[in-house]
């Protein structure tokens, strides 16, 4: 017996997941025994003056830390966030991480589950950079950073648009001319796509019911937000379209608008397209309508009887409520809506005035369980609605965690 036969071998059981944007990387490492947090972490302003970077370990009683300096890239960043998990004892060098899982925005059509990344996937992840120019280039920086840091480890890309690939072809199409579209690959593909996945199936067990007997709305109300209409466990429609700007009024993005919109700027208001697209992605929504992106500004102000925050929040829940209506026509049968994300799961008069009105469709919130602050997933309607409507909180982390280890198994 050689001495290396001796040693037992380790159980590779922890799984970082990175989420790389442009500018900023966050990070979580989990324990897949029991889905336990071990550190969580953000580093941001990646490029600028002073970056800035904040590591939390949940495990061995170590403290949060924060320091603010230059970063100049992804590379940098990771080899700062490594540094950080290693003085934790949970260096990337560890025979105990079985896989680092990325949050990759766009997988086209192409990508339908998590898929472990080879040079191909790469390439092709690259190829529909044009449909997602802000976020795809930063989550293959992220990739090829963590590939050159542990090239032995299986990378796996779970897609935020894997979830919405099940919609039938009715609902992600748009009806223009099909050879354009084809060629320029413009069809709904929907994102949030984790998250949607992770809450349909988190409602179907708080109602102690499988996912496949279930039909679900699931509201992500965060500062970007989606509806997706899900029928047994698959999804069927959801609000997002070719990027994530179509559908529900948002943090700072319109949601829908008349196409037309943008022609009307561009000819009689004399603006770029550059212009439009930033006047719609970021300088629209709550934010156009009011100043203000935050509900619970918004709510603040509203108390003070501020009229312009007033319809800043008819015109979110009006859009709010045509979305649960069309959803509602599209399954036939809803057992559950779920809110979830930063005002999914906080603004209780979100939630109430969303379902207002509703009692014919079966749908109706009981105000003491809604007012009731919890992180846990609840019920917040009567027991007498037909309909169940709940708040799940959401976690996209754990999802892909959980998606990417399904994958990879213990390599050990
Ligand atoms: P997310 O994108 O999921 O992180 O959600 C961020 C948004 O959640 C913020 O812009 C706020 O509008 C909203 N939010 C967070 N906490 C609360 C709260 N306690 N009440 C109302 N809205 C909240």
């Amino acid at each position: 017996m050689t001495s290396t036969e001796s040693i037992p071998p380790v159980t590779a059981t922890r799984v970082l997941v990175l989420n790389s944007g442009s500018s900023s990387v966050k990070y979580q490492l989990l324990d897949m025994r029991d889905s336990s947090r071990l550190a969580v972490g953000l580093v941001e302003r990646i490029g600028e003056e002073t970056s800035r970077l904040k590591h939390t370990p949940l495990t061995g009683g170590g403290e949060e830390r924060e320091r603010e300096e230059p970063i100049a890239d992804h590379e940098a960043a990771l080899k700062a966030v490594s540094a950080e998990l290693t003085a934790d004892g949970l260096g990337l060098d560890s025979p105990e991480l079985a896989a680092i899982g990325h949050r990759v925005v766009h997988g086209g059509l192409k990508f339908t589950a998590p898929t472990v990344v080879t040079d191909e996937v790469l390439a092709e992840i690259q190829r529909l950079v044009p449909v997602a120019p802000l976020h795809n280039p930063a989550n293959i920086t992220g990739i090829r950073t963590a590939q050159a840091l542990r090239p032995d480890l299986p990378q796996v890309a779970v897609f935020d648009t894997a979830f919405h690939t099940t919609m039938p072809e009715s609902a992600a199409r748009y009806a223009i001319d099909v050879a354009t579209a084809d060629q320029h690959r413009v069809r709904r593909y929907g994102f949030h796509g984790t998250s949607h996945a992770y809450v349909s199936r988190e409602t179907a067990g708080l109602l102690g019911k499988a996912p496949e007997d279930m039909n679900v709305i699931v509201l992500h109300l965060g500062n970007g937000a989606s509806a997706s209409a899900v029928r047994g466990g698959r999804c069927v429609e959801t609000s997002m379209g070719l990027t994530p700007l179509e559908g529900l009024v948002m943090g700072t993005r319109s949601g829908d608008v008349d196409p037309a919109v943008v022609f009307h700027l561009a000819r009689v208001g004399g603006m770029s397209i550059d212009e439009v697209d930033t006047l719609l992605n970021k300088k629209s929504g709550l934010v156009g309508l009011c100043g203000d992106n935050d509900m619970r500004e918004i709510r603040r102000r509203i108390d003070e009887g501020d009229e312009a925050a007033a319809l800043a929040f008819d015109i979110y829940i009006h859009r709010l409520k045509k979305y649960i209506g069309a959803y509602y026509a599209v399954l036939g049968r809803v057992d559950a809506i779920a809110f979830t994300a930063g005002v999914g799961e906080n603004a209780a008069p979100v939630r109430e005035a969303a379902v207002a009105g509703l009692e014919e469709l079966g749908l109706a919130v009981d105000g003491e369980l809604n007012a009731v602050r919890s992180d846990e997933a609840r019920l917040i309607s009567p027991e007498y609605a037909r309909v169940a409507v709940a708040v799940v909180p959401t976690d996209e982390e754990l999802e892909i965690a959980r998606q990417t280890y399904a994958l990879v198994g213990n390599p050990s």
